[in-house]
C-alpha cells in the first residue's frame, strides 16, 4: 500500500462500516478499553462544587477555555450581524448538504489558502460542528482494525476519548518542556509502525501555549512521510500568537505529507457556543483521495448531524469581514495577561514555568510538591485551592501531566492579578518553610 509519494495509508473502505458498527454497539463490546473518565469539563465542574459558599470573594476561573462571558472578549459585531442577517433572510431554514454549504466551504478554502503555497478548493473543506466534530470525523475516517494513532502528551483529552471509541490504539509521544514543548521526534520514530495511521499536533498549543516553528513543523512532516502516516493538525487557536514565532499552518507541508487541518471560529472569534468548525484536506498530491480517506470522511458526514444552516451561511461574512482591529485587540490582551502570569508566577516558589506561553490562552506550570507540606498531588492542590481561595485551576493530570497545572490567562487583568495573589498566599500557607 506504499504509493509513489512514500505515503502508505489504508486502502479499505471498511473503516466506515466498522466505525459505524462500533459507534452503535460499543456497550456490548468487551474489547473496548474503558473510555477515559476524567475530562476537562468534568473536573472543572467538580472544582466549582468545592468552592466555599461562605467565601465572600468572587470565584476566579483560571481553568476554562471559553472567555466569551468576559465583556472584553465579546465577539465582533460583524460576526453577530452576519448570523442575524443569515437567520432573518429565511433562506437557510432547510438542511445543508452533509459536507456543508458550498459558500461556507469556499470561504474556508479561501481563508486557509491565504497562508498556503497552493490553493485549497471547495472540495477540500468540510464544515463541522466545531473543531470537536472535526476531531470525530478525522479519527473515525482513519479507524480500521489494528490501527494506532500517535497523540501528544500533554494534550487535549477529546483525542484520547475519541480514539478509544473508534478502537484506535493510542500511543503517546511527549512534548518536551525544555525545548519549548516541541515534539519528541525520537519518540515518534520509536512508536511508529506499519499500523500507524496518523499523528496529532496542536498548534498553537493547548495546554502548553507553545507555537511550533516552521523548521520544527518541517521535521514533523519529514518524520510522518518517512513512516507513511498523515498529520492531523489541530489549529483551533490559529493566529492567536503573541510571542516571537508566527503561526505557520501545517498545510504548508502538504506536498511532503497529507495533512488534515482541523479548525473552528470558537477560539479566534470567541464564540465556542456557535458550534462552527471545519476539516480541510491539505493534499496537493491527491493521496487522501487515492487511499479512500476522502470517501470515509464523506461517508461519515453522511451519517452525522450538521452545523446549523444559518450559521454556515454566515461564515463567509465572518471570515472575510472581521476587521484586523478585533484580532489585534484580543492578541494584545492575551500578551498582556500572559506577561502578568509570567511575572507573578516567578514570585511563587512551589510553581515553575519552564516555557512561557507564546500563543493560545494557556500556560503549563510545574508544581514542586517537595516544597509543600500537606499537598499530595495536583488534584489535591486544585481542590484545596478551590476550597480555600475560590480560584479554579486545571490539574495537569487531566491533560496527561501529573503534578502540573494548566492556567488560563484569557481573563481580565484585575481578576488574574487577584487570582495569582491568592495562589501565592495559598502556597505560602502550605509551604514547608513557613
Ligand atoms: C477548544 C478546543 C477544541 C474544540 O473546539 P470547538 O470548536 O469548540 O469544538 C479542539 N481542540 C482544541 C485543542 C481545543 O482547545
Amino acid at each position: 500500500m506504499e504509493n509513489g509519494n512514500g505515503v502508505k495509508l489504508m486502502e479499505n473502505g471498511l473503516s466506515l462500516k466498522l466505525q459505524n458498527g462500533t459507534h452503535w454497539g460499543f456497550r456490548g463490546n468487551k474489547d473496548l478499553d474503558t473510555p477515559p473518565e476524567i475530562t476537562i469539563r468534568g473536573v472543572l465542574g467538580m472544582l466549582k462544587d468545592t468552592i466555599d459558599p461562605a467565601d465572600t470573594r468572587s470565584t476566579i476561573p483560571l481553568g476554562h477555555g471559553d472567555p466569551s462571558c468576559f465583556p472584553f472578549f465579546r465577539t465582533t459585531e460583524v460576526a453577530e450581524k452576519a448570523i442575524a442577517d443569515a437567520l432573518q433572510s429565511a433562506n437557510f431554514n432547510g438542511y445543508a448538504p452533509t459536507a456543508g454549504l458550498p459558500s461556507a466551504r469556499r470561504a474556508v478554502a479561501e481563508h486557509l489558502s491565504a497562508d498556503l503555497p497552493y490553493k485549497l478548493s471547495v472540495d477540500d473543506v468540510y464544515i463541522t460542528i466545531g473543531c470537536t466534530q472535526a476531531i470525530e470525523v478525522a479519527l473515525s475516517a482513519l479507524a480500521r482494525p489494528g490501527a494506532n494513532i500517535l497523540l501528544p502528551r500533554p494534550g487535549f483529552p477529546i483525542y484520547e476519548a475519541r480514539a478509544a471509541y473508534s478502537h484506535l490504539e493510542i500511543r503517546f509521544f511527549d512534548l518536551i518542556p525544555e525545548k519549548g514543548w516541541e515534539v519528541d521526534l525520537d519518540a515518534v520514530e520509536a512508536l511508529a509502525d506499519e499500523n500507524t495511521v496518523a499523528m496529532v499536533i496542536i498548534n498553537p498549543g493547548n495546554p502548553c501555549g507553545n507555537v511550533f516553528s516552521y523548521e520544527h513543523l518541517e521535521q514533523v512532516a519529514a518524520t510522518a512521510r518517512k513512516h507513511g502516516f498523515l498529520v492531523i493538525s489541530d489549529e483551533v487557536y490559529d493566529h492567536l500568537t503573541f510571542g516571537s514565532k508566527p503561526f505557520v499552518p501545517m498545510g504548508v507541508f502538504g506536498s511532503i505529507v497529507p495533512v488534515l487541518t482541523l479548525g473552528s471560529i470558537s477560539k479566534r472569534w470567541m464564540v465556542p457556543g456557535w458550534r462552527l468548525g471545519w476539516l480541510a484536506t491539505n493534499d496537493p498530491n491527491g493521496i487522501l483521495k487515492k487511499t479512500k480517506i476522502v470517501d470515509c470522511i464523506k461517508g461519515y458526514l453522511n451519517i452525522s448531524a450538521d452545523p446549523t444552516t444559518f450559521n454556515q451561511a454566515a461564515l463567509p461574512q465572518i471570515l472575510t469581514k472581521t476587521k484586523e482591529d478585533f484580532f489585534q485587540k484580543i492578541i494584545n490582551m492575551l500578551r498582556h495577561t500572559s506577561d502578568i502570569c509570567d511575572q507573578r508566577l516567578k514570585e511563587i516558589d512551589c510553581i515553575t514555568c519552564p516555557h512561557e506561553a507564546e500563543g493560545s490562552m494557556f500556560v503549563m506550570v510545574k508544581l514542586n510538591l517537595e516544597l509543600l507540606k500537606d499537598i499530595r498531588d495536583d488534584m489535591d492542590f486544585c481542590f484545596k485551592l478551590a476550597k480555600e481561595e475560590s480560584v479554579i485551576v486545571l490539574p495537569g493530570v487531566v491533560v496527561g501531566l501529573k503534578n502540573w497545572l494548566r492556567i488560563t490567562f484569557a481573563i481580565d487583568p484585575c481578576s488574574l492579578e487577584d487570582a495569582l495573589g491568592r495562589i501565592k498566599y495559598f502556597c505560602q500557607r502550605h509551604s514547608k518553610q513557613k
